[in-house]
């Protein structure tokens, strides 16, 4: 897939960038608000927009009710599937709004408003390509942010997960026990982090609800030795050959602890 670039050197362009007919960001703004209910809201998707909108406003009055974050988006949409440069967009929210900031914050639009909008650092999807410095790239207008679905499986926890991907999500692709995320690269054994399938409980079968996300380092470290409670933290022993690691004065503690528990019983 050919991606282009929107941006400011293309300085003949700049004013046919800029210049959207205010009819047509009223359209935008009306498919932004049909995808919204339809698609998104559910999701925890930031609405853009005040719930009073008047329909039947003149155009210049309708442009003055527009939030910056909403034209933000708007300008995107123009340009969607286009690496767009951030300072491109703030121009177009300053010529509505003329006090607003220099820097919009466009990033924002996907890291806290979870709008499907991609910026520096992240894969284009079905592209071989990372969003470049100061670029911004919505990807649909349909889809939510896929950190929206990460944060909406969060709130539901890991028992709405279905599948390994799922439970992953829930856990914000990150691995239960050291907190690590996948596809960094772990400093620890300088692999590229991917989360395995951990045992909460090793002599249990590894059904999803006996499962956590582990990073290679921890499932190697812990190997079968312990078991996990679902926040990845260690809870017993289950392994007993672990405690030959033991120092032989915590060995003795043990024999102790265990006689003593068993004539108890
Ligand atoms: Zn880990």
């Amino acid at each position: 897939m050919d991606i282009k670039k929107v941006d400011l050197e293309d300085k003949d362009l700049i004013e046919d960038y800029l210049d959207i007919p205010i009819s047509e960001i009223r359209e935008v703004h009306n498919r932004l608000v049909f995808s919204y209910d339809a698609y998104l809201k559910d999701y925890g998707v930031k609405k853009l927009w005040r719930d009073e909108l008047p329909d039947d406003c003149s155009d210049e009055e309708f442009i003055s009710l527009l939030d910056a974050k909403e034209l933000q988006l708007i300008f995107l949409y123009k340009h969607l599937n286009c690496l767009v440069h951030k300072d491109l967009v703030s121009a177009f929210v300053r010529k509505y709004i003329k006090d607003a900031a220099l820097d919009q914050q466009v990033r924002h639009l996907g890291s806290q408003y979870f709008w499907y909008v991609l910026n520096k650092g992240a894969k284009i999807p079905n592209a071989d390509m990372i969003v470049p410095s100061g670029y911004n790239y919505l990807v649909s207008i349909e889809m939510p942010n896929p950190k929206a679905v990460a944060e909406a499986l969060k709130r539901t926890g890991r028992l709405a997960a279905r599948n390994f991907t799922e439970l992953k999500l829930a856990y914000a692709n990150k691995c239960a026990t050291c907190g690590i995320e996948e596809g960094k690269k772990d400093p620890r054994n300088e692999l590229i982090v991917s989360l395995q399938q951990g045992h909460m409980t090793p002599r249990k079968p590894l059904t999803l609800e006996n499962t956590i996300p582990q990073c290679q380092y921890c499932n190697q470290t812990y190997k079968d030795y312990f078991q996990f409670n679902e926040f990845g933290r260690v809870i017993a022993v289950n392994n007993p050959l672990i405690l030959l690691k033991s120092p032989k004065d915590v060995q003795d503690e043990m024999i102790t602890v265990l006689l003593k528990e068993r004539e108890n019983q």
